[in-house]
């Protein structure tokens, strides 16, 4: 059969494909640690399922506004104006089917064809392919992991071009765990000012910070930047509603319109049940979250002193998120034969670098628990004293 060029040559996500391998692996009986979830752990705090499970019994059943309910548009904006500054109008906020979801109706909405959108690599791997989907060119912007793995206002600027119309922030980072400090958000923000760069701030993991660490809003910065940023954030992670598929944006006015209307003739509204559940998320506090936040931070500083502590591995303190991207380059290995060699023989299952650009390296995932990471550990260590 003929199909779509563009939507032919979209890379299937190698993540899954591992997670697949070890959970067939799981099913034939062999022990697998897996260090591959790319969701909490967690179960959605009891709350929210109730509203949801209520939401069902009161009938609200039916189609929402094509945009999100107008009672959770309202709680996003207070939601925003409280903990991160933000000051939004609820008529500035679309609830999408996840933030992906969101993302992909912002490049749609903003990008020509051959419109350029830098991304700083190492990346999130559905960053490109959704650029691609909506005839925008990615233009990766390397940053060295001597360097935090962070991007500068001098990256940056050696990447622009006439047709430069994005930059993507991901703070804190999926998969590195980065988080920008003001003074950088302060360089960037320069940056995007004097180039005329639409910023797409993806916050999705902005309540899961460390060590006391801030990760401010990218809009907060300035009229000018809160003029050309999109702040993306979403349900999935901070409340572990990952199959909720529940993401919102909040930015300008007529990215917000054209956005609504494209909404409006794809998916409509979001699952309205699941609505309510988010709404419930949003009143019922944050409690739930720095449950989670805390139990992350326990396992985060345990894998690191570990894997800090491997003869071989090189790994960047991540100071949000859950992921590590520890450096294996030295192994003499590329990330795909190292993940591969290292399930087969340990039954560990990480995530290879190369989708997200960093072949030298692999990703971590700390969404599982200490017995996971100390077996995981201990047999990671053995496979590399053996190689
Ligand atoms: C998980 C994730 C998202 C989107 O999650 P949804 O479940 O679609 O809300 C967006 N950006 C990054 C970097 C992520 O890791």
């Amino acid at each position: 059969m003929k199909l779509n060029e563009t939507i032919s040559a979209i890379a299937p996500s190698v993540t899954l494909a591992i997670t697949s391998k070890a959970k067939a692996m799981a099913a034939e009986g062999r022990e697998v640690f897996s260090f591959a979830a790319g969701e909490p752990d967690f179960d959605t705090p009891d709350h929210i399922k109730e509203a949801a499970i209520q939401a069902l019994r009161d009938g609200k059943t039916k189609y929402s506004p094509a945009v999100g309910l107008a009672e959770l548009r309202s709680a996003i904006a207070e939601d925003l104006a409280t903990y991160n500054g933000l000051q939004y109008e609820p008529t500035q906020v679309v609830v999408s089917c996840g933030a992906k979801h969101t993302l992909f109706n912002i490049f749609m909405a903003l990008l020509q064809p051959g419109d350029e959108v830098l991304i700083p690599a190492p990346f999130w791997l559905s960053y490109p392919e959704m650029v691609r989907v909506a005839g925008g060119k990615s233009v990766f912007v390397a940053a060295a992991e001597s360097d935090g793995f962070k991007v500068t206002k001098e990256s940056l600027q050696a990447a622009v071009t006439p047709k430069t119309r994005a930059l993507i922030l991901n703070s804190p980072s999926n998969p590195i765990g980065t988080v920008y400090e003001p003074n950088e958000l302060a360089a960037i923000a320069e940056f995007a000012c004097e180039n005329d760069v639409v910023v797409i701030a993806d916050e999705i993991y902005q309540q899961m910070v460390y060590d006391g660490v801030e990760s401010p809003s990218f809009a907060t910065l300035s009229q000018d930047v809160y003029d050309r940023t999109v702040t993306v954030n979403g349900f999935s992670k901070a409340y572990s509603m990952t199959g909720w598929r529940l993401g919102y944006l909040a930015g300008p006015m007529p990215l917000v319109k054209a956005i609504s209307a494209l909404q409006s003739h794809s998916t409509s509204g979001p699952t309205t049940f699941a609505q309510y559940g988010a709404l419930a998320a949003l009143k019922g506090g944050r409690d739930c979250v720095a449950e989670m936040r805390d139990a992350f931070a326990q396992r985060r500083a345990f894998l690191y002193e570990r894997l800090d502590a491997m003869e071989g591995v090189t790994c960047v303190k991540p100071m949000g998120a859950f992921y590590m991207l520890p450096g294996i380059g030295s192994c003499g290995m590329d990330s795909l034969t190292f993940a591969g060699k290292l399930l087969d023989a340990t039954g560990v299952a990480v995530v290879p670098g190369k989708p997200f650009n960093a072949d030298a390296n692999i990703r971590l995932s700390y969404a599982c628990s200490m017995d996971n990471i100390r077996e995981g550990m201990d047999r990671m260590e053995g496979f590399l004293k053996g190689l």
